[in-house]
């Protein structure tokens, strides 16, 4: 049997960021995984002069533990900022894709949004505040800005981020800035101004909009963290893995793929691990709380990597397109990676991921791998003006857990994972069940927990 102070259950992004700042403090600790490598949903595969994304795609410096994590590994690897072309962001309306505003002008002239409710956002400062914490992104957005906004704003970007439907995502939870604007400022466009203009400190002045990869691929980020951590304190295919509670602390039992029974002893147990893999790992949870985290639904989504060696498409002048679902397309959004890091395509190619599926299109996530190629060829000959379709690059990943919905059950969920850690104490329960769900969340919580350990 082995000890150690500190199990960490997941070497996804939330377990590795955590295992660094363990061993920084060196700390005693393992971090285990059924999965053979480190990065969890994280993964890059180059193949055929292409680098390409098999999960994320990229990340957003919103937290100032991002940029300082990226310090800690500097030696190791290379941050990649994006193209400043990714400040421009194309919206389908009516068949054709309007590029977003961002300033005042565009946004007085832009066909996205009815003169109504221009108008309408005039008042927006002057509106109350919701009084419902549970009150859904839907209902808030069209009370302070109109449908028009709902529509070709807050839809599609939702899209890009959950896969989800602003009608079901709780903003308290999903969008906590977004909301926090409305509660603490009592307006999102004053709210903007009066943060924009507050003071800073050097820490707070580290977090921006900044959008981030790494050279090479987001996989380097993680075997990074790996290496850091240090190698011998990572233990993957683990299978079959269990809890038990004890005297000393937690008692974990697996196999190793050969079949080997492991068992190893530790203090403190840290789970990063998604809602649904909870029952089987902790037997001796109560049923209560399991079944309210257990609630936390994930989407599917299906993603599509697609290169060409020759791109003969409409310029990619910008970081992507999304879809609003009132277009009623087959697609949520294309990304265009090549025009945002270098190496991602060979030159005069041309890169791009694309979703498909999220909570409103999970009957698009049964199509065989034709069907799905079939719906990419349509989609992308239409909106990019491609007359043939030969890409030199393929690839399908579908995942069948992808990203949580954090919804009106958001609130029972915190409850029964706060009941669950002081009924059992030196248990952290932690991963994208609660605290968000993008990589600087997920970077944000991994030193929190480290540090609180
Ligand atoms: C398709 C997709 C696209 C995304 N795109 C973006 C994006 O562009 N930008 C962004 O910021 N975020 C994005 N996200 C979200 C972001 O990738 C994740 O929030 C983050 O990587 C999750 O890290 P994690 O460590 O919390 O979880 P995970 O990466 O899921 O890691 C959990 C680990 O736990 C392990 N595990 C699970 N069950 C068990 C078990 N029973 N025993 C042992 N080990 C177990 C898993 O093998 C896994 O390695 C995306 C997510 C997906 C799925």
């Amino acid at each position: 049997m082995q000890r150690t102070d500190i199990i960490i259950l997941g070497a996804g992004l939330t377990g590795l960021t955590c295992a660094h700042y363990l061993a920084k403090k060196n700390r005693d600790f393992l971090i285990v995984d059924k999965q053979n490598r480190p990065g969890g949903v994280i993964g890059t595969v180059s193949e055929n002069g292409f680098i390409y994304e098999t999960g994320p795609n990229t990340g957003v410096i919103s937290h100032p533990e991002v940029a300082n994590l990226f310090d800690d590994l500097k030696t190791d690897i290379s941050c990649e900022l994006a193209d400043k072309i990714s400040e421009k962001r194309y919206i389908l309306m009516n068949g054709k894709l309007e590029t977003l505003p961002s300033g005042l002008i565009g946004g007085i002239t832009t066909r996205l949004f009815s003169w109504k409710d221009k108008f309408r956002l005039l008042g927006e400062p002057f509106r109350n505040p919701g009084t419902d914490p549970d009150e859904n992104l839907a209902h808030l957005v069209k009370r302070r800005m109109g449908k028009s906004f709902l529509d070709y704003a807050v839809d599609p970007f939702v899209l890009g981020i959950y896969a989800g439907d602003p009608a079901q995502l709780v903003p308290k939870y999903a969008l906590p800035k977004l909301y926090n604007l409305e509660q603490e400022y009592g307006s999102f466009i004053g709210g903007a101004i009066k943060k924009k203009r507050r003071k800073k400190d050097l820490e707070a002045k580290k977090a921006t909009r900044k959008i981030f990869s790494v050279k090479g691929g987001l996989s380097r980020f993680t075997e990074a963290l790996q290496q850091s951590a240090g190698a011998e304190k990572c233990l993957f295919d683990l299978q079959q893995i269990t809890i038990a509670k004890c005297n000393n602390g937690y008692l974990l039992k697996g196999s190793v793929v050969k079949g080997d029974a492991i068992e190893i002893l530790a203090k403190q147990v840290v789970s990063t691990v998604g809602a649904y893999a909870l029952r089987n790992l902790f037997p001796f949870f109560n049923s209560k709380h399991l079944n309210k985290i257990e609630s936390l639904h994930y989407t599917r989504v299906i993603e599509v990597a697609v290169g060409f060696k020759k791109w003969l498409g409409r310029p990619l002048d910008a970081f992507g397109a999304l879809i609003p679902h009132c277009e009623k397309r087959d697609i949520l959004g294309i990304m265009f990676m090549s025009s945002l890091f270098e190496g991602r395509a060979p030159e005069k190619g041309a890169l791009m991921t694309i979703f498909i599926g999220g909570v409103r299109r999970q009957e698009l996530c049964e199509l065989d791998d034709k069907g799905i190629k079939k719906l990419v060829e349509r989609e992308l000959k239409d909106l990019l003006e491609l007359h043939e379709f030969n890409p030199d690059l393929f690839r399908i990943m579908r995942h069948s857990n992808a990203i949580p919905q954090y919804c009106a059950d958001s609130k029972m969920r915190y409850e029964s994972i706060d009941a669950l850690q002081n009924e059992f104490p030196n248990l952290v329960l932690a991963g994208n069940i609660r605290n968000g769900i993008g990589m600087a969340d997920r970077i944000k919580q991994g030193k929190m927990i480290a540090d609180g350990l």
